[in-house]
Parts: structure tokens; sequence; C-alpha cells
């Protein structure tokens, strides 16, 4: 239950590799700034790999160069620039960016440098760096990035699991209004591992993330009556959470309803109310609903079986990051080109 969402690593670690090797060990380093056309950590007065001049930077808005604060073409400010280009999809021309405001201790961009640190992309894989900019941003007071840490230790992709530090990171992340992490802190008490298992707490965890914006959290809470954990199993009142989980905009659950009606299972079989949940996930980005729809077109389940609809769907989700989806996709249109 724990692995409901994937929460990029990405973004704490360059930032802090720049400060703790500049600053902090050499006392020249505070000179240091970070090239905003190649993203390189630079001395003087141009950039020592590509020579652009220190400042410089491209406009987001209209592409043109600029040394002051404001674009002189379109008017766009620098800030705002950096701000667009740190959350560019194509991670070369992200870098520049993301690295500087990392370097002048941007939370956000700490958690997006750590993602380049582990990827080892652009700049040297370095795992100790990474988990250092998601700590400095975590100590400037950004929730995401002790969530990240909780995410790293809890899974033991990167590194040995650790379950205990990972549930210290998770409290850390609530503490500082994280409604995800009183979410995960609830597992802890459901699964029992760290601490004892303690139902009535884990549903007084889900309670209080669904409560502070978390809709997922009501599925957490469905599926304890679903399975009756700490109470008597009762399937009405999982339903009921499950339907309140959808409406408040949880997209997994309109999967999960989708995937229920279209099985018969809790609830009497009933395609077509099925289909309605999974085209409700799909509009708020669920991929498997996406691939359901493509499925469900492709089959006639609960439809007349409609093979540019199906690729339709199968686009959609393998766009939205589902690689089965485009070898569906693929199966039908005859393939990549
Ligand atoms: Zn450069
Ligand atoms: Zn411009």
């Amino acid at each position: 239950m724990r692995q409901r969402r994937f929460i990029p690593l990405a973004a704490v670690i360059v930032l802090l590799f720049s400060i703790s090797a500049g600053l902090a060990e050499e006392p020249s380093a505070a000179e240091t700034w970070i090239c905003l056309m190649c993203g390189t950590e630079s001395e003087g007065g141009a950039c020592t790999r590509c020579g652009t001049v220190r400042g410089i930077w491209r406009c987001s808005g209209c592409g043109s160069r600029n040394l002051s604060g404001t674009c002189s073409s379109c008017g766009m400010a620098k800030d705002a620039s950096l701000d667009l280009q740190a959350e560019n999809e194509d991670l070369i021309r992200a870098f520049p960016a993301v690295r500087s405001l990392a370097h002048t201790g941007r939370g956000d961009a700490l958690c997006r440098l750590a993602r380049y640190y582990t990827m080892g992309y652009l700049i040297e894989q370095d795992l100790v760096h990474a988990l250092s900019c998601y700590e400095m941003a975590g100590t400037l007071g950004y929730a995401p990035a002790y969530l990240a840490l909780g995410n790293v230790y809890d899974r033991g992709e990167l590194l040995d699991r650790d379950p205990f530090k990972a549930m210290e990171y998770y409290q850390k992340a609530a503490d500082l209004g994280s409604t995800e992490a009183l979410w995960y802190l609830g597992t802890f008490y459901e699964e029992g591992t760290v601490v004892t298992t303690d139902y009535g707490k884990a549903l007084d965890y889900y309670r209080q993330a669904a409560e502070s914006g978390d809709p997922d959290s009501w599925m957490s809470i469905a599926y304890c009556y679903a399975q009756g954990k700490g109470m008597e199993r009762d399937l009405d009142t999982a339903l009921m959470y499950y339907e309140k989980a959808a409406e408040a905009g949880s997209h997994l659950a309109c999967d999960y309803l989708g995937y229920l009606y279209m099985k018969g299972d809790l609830v009497p079989q009933d395609a077509s109310r099925g289909l309605e949940w999974y085209r409700k996930g799909a509009e708020l980005g669920n991929s498997r609903s996406m691939f359901a729809l493509g499925y469900a077109y492709q089959y006639g389940q609960g439809v007349e079986t409609d093979l540019a609809e199906a690729a339709s769907w199968y686009e959609k989700a393998a766009l939205a990051g589902r690689a089965d989806a485009a070898e569906a996709w693929a199966g039908i249109t005859g393939g990549w080109d």
C-alpha cells in the first residue's frame, strides 16, 4: 500500500553539492556562480566551460539573451524565466536553471538537482550529494524534500532500506505540513513494522491527511473497512469511502472504482459505470484508467469495439508514462516509425 505513487527523487542534490563543495570547504568558493547557459559551476567573469559571460541568461519567453533582470525584448523577468526553464521537461534545457536556483538555496530546485545527481546526468553521479541536497532543502523548510528522503529509505532503491529512518523523515515532513507524510505515517501503524500495529492510530493519521487535502487517504480508510482492520468488515462503508475519495479528486479511487464495477467486485458488475469511473480517472491523469479505456474499446467491453478510439487511449496512456500502452498502441497502429 505504500507504493501508491512515485515521488520523483529529483531535485535537491546539485545545489547542496555546490554549497558544500564551494562554501564550506573552500573559502574562495563564495565567488562561484552557475553558468546559465550550460550549468557549469564557474569562477571569474566567464564560464570556464562554454565561455558565456557571468549573468547572461536566455529568456524562456522569447529566446533572446539578456544581462539585466528583465528581458529587453519581451519584458519577462529573469526570475520568472528561470522558474519556467527549471520546469522544462527537457532535462538538458532545465539543468542550468535548476542548478542556479539550487545554488541560491531554493528548496524545490535542490530537490530537482538531486535527480541529476542520482541519475548521473550532466553531472557526475553522486548519491551522497543527492542526499545532502534533500537534507539542505528540508533544513530550509521545504517539506517535499523530507518526504523524498522518507521515500529513499522506505523503498531501498538507491540504498539499503531503513524503515526507521524513513519514518523519522516522514515525521519531519509532516511537521512541515506535508499531508502525504501523514498518510505514510499512518501506513507504519497499519503495518506494524517499525511501531506496534495500531489501527486506531493509522485511521487517525489517514483521516488527518484526508481532511487536510490528501484525497487518496480516504482510500486507505476504505481499505481498512473492506479488510476489517481493527473493526468489523463493512463493505458498504468501504464503498462509501472509495466514492468519497473519488469525489475529493483521487484519481486512484476513480481508477479503483472503475475496476470494481468492471469486475463486479464489492459491487454488482456494471461495465458502463465502470467506464464512467475510468473516464473520470483518465481526466484526472490516471494512466491505468487510460489504458483500461483503450482495452475496453479494443475488445468491446461495455462499448462497441472501436480501434481508432482504443489507439487514442493507448497513446494517451503511453504519453502519461506507460510502456505497455505504447506496445498496445503499436499493436493496433502498426508500430513505431
Ligand atoms: Zn557555461
Ligand atoms: Zn524575452
